[in-house]
């Protein structure tokens, strides 16, 4: 029997949600409605063109995902927009709505076919016949720019390197430049900018962006496909190189070792070398120590959290770029309420745009308190296996080098395992990424650990208090 429009979209759904938080699900994808479905083409009603637009930029992929598992390979996706009087036509919403009376809005649809295999997924460079050096698209993100990234305290050196760099690829001492700090604190939005910039000076000059785990997906397919010397030429005929997030090869020797040839190809031909890491190369673990000291030939700088000012800016940047008007004293409040980093204020933002989209709700000052409650509280801090140690350590009274030591003392033993304990139940890292963090153990020791600590809780009333404590100071800090 055929499906129908209804069952195929909610078998979507239901791959959505188990995809998404439900903060976000019940958001964005809730509010869609199915409207109809002739062969491979499905149509859902969004209620605005700012909520289409936001889809397409952020879930693109996941709705692909979805619609070609529920209904076909070549699956389409048509979007039907209820058109509100109040938005205007085409333009960008002003979130200044009418709140009284909802009037019936007359509905129009618009069709906007999703470009499903759209242009922002990113290619992989190799199949671009003969490795035509013009042909490479550097999968840089426009918006990503210089002109869009607020300069503060707290991004001041690493903005101010970037921009050197721009101007004058592979020609200053800024050869690696190094951009570090913690998450969404502006790392890979700096890192396209620079390569924006240097589109823009330079057209000529090949540049690329890739994430250093899509680097290494594409050196392990070449292994597989036997063209590891096609990889090498390619990535060494790129005049500016940018790999984000260089934590990634950490432990990935094999990717390290043709890095490290890729990187003194492009370094001794003058070329332009731009890595991002979330932390700083001393801290880099599992990391070869020749790749480590390479790192550190140019300059490191650090991203750190923006200070009130900067979030007033920023928030207002995005505002005008979006053509919203708030006023003054709300935006202050979001600044002032989210301090944690950029990537959540903008979200916070963005649901409180959505809220009042959907519920064409104004803007208040009381709206906003609401949202922003719940947005603090739903954000889960994000705990790292350095804090995890720290809290440990602190706790045991005992330094950091001896419970990352081989020492098979009983109580450093015990507190290391107390870590990797916590680091499994906390945090999203493998196995054999926390064995790795803990002394460079292997992931059955980690096994291991959680194994003896949950023994120990139930049957050792001392080790019980340890337990409860550490869970204490590691959810409540
Ligand atoms: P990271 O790579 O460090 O995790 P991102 O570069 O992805 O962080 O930044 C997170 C979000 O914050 C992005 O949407 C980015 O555009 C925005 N952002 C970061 N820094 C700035 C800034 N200085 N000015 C404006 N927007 C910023
Ligand atoms: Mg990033």
């Amino acid at each position: 029997m055929e499906k129908s429009v209804n069952d195929v979209w909610n078998e979507a759904l239901q791959f959505i949600q188990d995809n998404v938080d439900d903060q976000c699900y019940s958001t964005w994808f809730e509010p869609i409605k199915p409207v109809k479905l002739q062969t491979n083409i499905i149509t859902v009603q969004v209620p605005s063109k700012f909520f289409y637009e936001y889809l397409e930029e952020h879930y693109i992929q996941l709705l692909k995902a979805a619609i070609t598992k529920s209904l076909s390979q070549d699956a389409k996706l048509v979007y039907s927009i209820v058109l509100e009087n109040a938005y205007g036509n085409a333009q960008a919403p002003t979130m200044k709505l009418p709140s009284s009376g909802r009037k019936k809005h007359p509905r129009q649809s618009v069709n906007m076919p999703m470009k499903i295999g759209n242009e922002k997924e990113i290619k992989n460079p190799f199949v671009i016949p003969g490795l035509q050096k013009l042909n490479i698209d550097s999968q840089l993100n426009p918006n990503y720019s210089f002109e869009n990234f607020i300069e503060g305290d707290c991004n001041r050196l690493a903005r101010s390197a970037g921009y050197a760099v721009s101007k004058n690829p592979g020609g200053t001492s800024f050869n690696p430049l190094m951009l570090y700090g913690g998450v969404g604190l502006g790392k890979t939005h700096l890192a396209h900018a620079i390569g924006v910039e240097i589109k823009d000076n330079y057209p000529e000059k090949t540049v690329l962006y890739v994430s250093a785990e899509k680097f290494t997906q594409q050196f392990i397919d070449s292994i597989r496909n036997n063209t590891k010397n096609d990889f090498v030429h390619f990535y060494q005929m790129i005049d500016v190189l940018v790999i984000d997030d260089v934590q990634s090869f950490s432990g990935k020797e094999k990717t390290q070792d043709v890095f490290f040839e890729i990187f003194n190809h492009l370094h001794q031909n003058g070329k332009q070398i731009i890595l991002t890491s979330d932390r700083a190369p001393v801290e880099l673990q599992g990391m070869e120590q020749r790749l480590l000291s390479r790192f550190k030939w140019g300059l490191s700088a650090d991203l750190q959290k923006p200070g009130l000012e900067t979030r007033v800016a920023i928030l207002g940047k995005k505002l005008y770029n979006d053509g919203i008007e708030i006023e003054q004293d709300i935006i202050e409040y979001i600044a002032y309420s989210i301090n944690s980093n950029i990537r959540e204020l903008e979200g916070a933002l963005i649901s409180i745009l959505a809220q009042s989209s959907l519920n064409k709700k104004q803007i208040t000052m009381e709206l906003v308190k609401s949202m922003v409650d719940k947005f603090v509280k739903s954000t889960t801090r994000e705990i790292s296996i350095d804090f995890i140690q720290k809290v440990v350590c602190d706790y045991f009274d005992m330094p950091l080098e001896l419970l990352k030591s081989k020492t098979r003392k009983r109580e450093i033993v015990q507190a290391r395992q107390l870590s990797m304990y916590f680091s499994k139940q906390l945090t999203k890292n493998s196995l054999a990424s926390i064995g790795q963090q803990c002394g460079n153990k292997d992931h059955a020791t980690v096994l291991h650990a959680c194994r003896t600590v949950n023994n120990l809780k139930e049957t050792d009333k001392r080790f019980r208090t340890y337990v409860d404590d550490l869970q204490k100071r590691l959810t409540l800090a």
